[in-house]
């Protein structure tokens, strides 16, 4: 099979690989449609996955689904759609068994698929069955690679402290940004703004049209500009991006009693930031990573009801020989780039 193998730092070549073995519990897909994220940018720039031990022709992709090819001895059934929860949880240990998979011990914010093994950019992928979902008809293959971001949006909006009338600010203007905006208006905003740095990725914003305003957050006086925007400061603020400044602009930007998710993964290991305006205002700071099992069907819900149209936000389809364009693309944030989906 052809598959977008990760070669070198900054180097994807499509090569004719060996298809997958199936061991027990698993299931073969012909891959239909992977999702491109900013996680395979980083991968990509250190030209390596995350296992210990190296992967001949590794290939990343996370964000997928296809139709099972073979079903091994699972409860699948060739012709089934399918989509892979990327998250291998062990369901063993308390937080799985307290419904919180996507804390699992053995997970520890690194054992995905498309990380530690092969993923889906490749005609073909074989993974455990028991972390395969089917797909309603109703949500289309385009759809199922924007699960991935969407229910990371879902969970962050859905454990916020928002409530209906609640005013909100987006730090970021990545697919996720755009996506919790998105929800964060379904569940009832009332105000919500986005703090960006360059217009590169808005052209869908815009015209989606949930925000209700976008500020610089490069400005010198954004402070101000974010308190010009919602007086007193919002209630909630998700940040996005995984930067000292950005965090420094939730600070800023935050009501006294307000709520600073964060979302983005840092690429720093340590981010300083001004603890006194946290204690002294009593701001909540929490974090937001994935989500539960529960969730990621409620977030599979959520398209094939309609209630979210992800295929909006996919502003690229490539193929996998297109992969290597789409993260030099997206590394450099060119502008009309929002989300691209490999179809192989
Ligand atoms: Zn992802
Ligand atoms: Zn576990």
């Amino acid at each position: 099979m052809k598959a977008a193998v990760l070669v070198g730092p900054e180097r994807i070549e499509v090569k004719e690989v060996p298809l997958p073995e199936l061991g027990p519990g698993m299931i073969l897909i012909r891959v239909s449609a992977c999702g491109v994220c900013g996680s395979d940018v980083h991968m990509w720039k250190a030209g390596a996955g995350w296992s210990d031990e190296p992967i001949p022709d590794f290939h990343m992709g996370h964000e997928f689904c296809g139709v099972v090819v073979d079903p091994g001895d699972s409860r699948f059934a060739v012709g089934d759609r399918v989509t892979f929860w990327a998250n291998m949880y062990c369901g063993r240990c308390d937080m799985c068994r307290a419904g919180q998979e996507h804390l699992c011990r053995e997970v520890g914010g690194r054992n995905y698929i498309g990380f530690v093994c092969n993923g889906a950019y490749a005609e073909y992928f074989a993974g455990p069955a028991r972390y395969a979902y089917k797909l309603p008809d109703t949500v289309s293959d385009v759809a199922a690679a924007l699960i991935d971001p969407l229910m990371v949006a879902y969970h962050a909006v859905k454990h916020s402290s928002l409530r209906l009338h609640g005013r909100v600010l987006v730090v970021g203007s990545g697919i996720i940004a755009q996506l919790m905006g998105h929800l964060a208006k379904k569940a009832g905003a009332s105000f919500l703004a986005m703090s960006k740095i360059n217009d590169n990725q808005l052209g869908i914003a815009r015209e989606i049209g949930d925000f209700d305003c976008y500020i610089d957050g490069s400005a010198s006086d954004r402070a101000a500009r974010y308190h010009e925007a919602a007086p007193g400061g919002f209630d909630v603020v998700f940040e996005a991006v995984g930067r000292p400044e950005s965090l420094a602009a939730c600070l800023e930007a935050v009501r006294p009693g307000g709520e600073i998710v964060a979302v983005g993964n840092s690429v720093t290991p340590e981010i300083p930031f001004s603890l006194n305006s946290l204690v002294l205002n009593e701001v909540r700071l929490s974090g937001s990573v994935s989500c539960t099992r529960k969730e990621f069907e409620e977030t599979i819900d959520l398209i094939a009801t309609g209630f979210v149209k992800p295929e909006r936000f996919v502003t690229d389809i490539i193929g996998l020989d297109g992969l290597q364009e789409a993260l030099q693309k997206q590394e450099k944030s060119v502008p009309g780039l929002l989300k691209s989906v490999v179809k192989p």
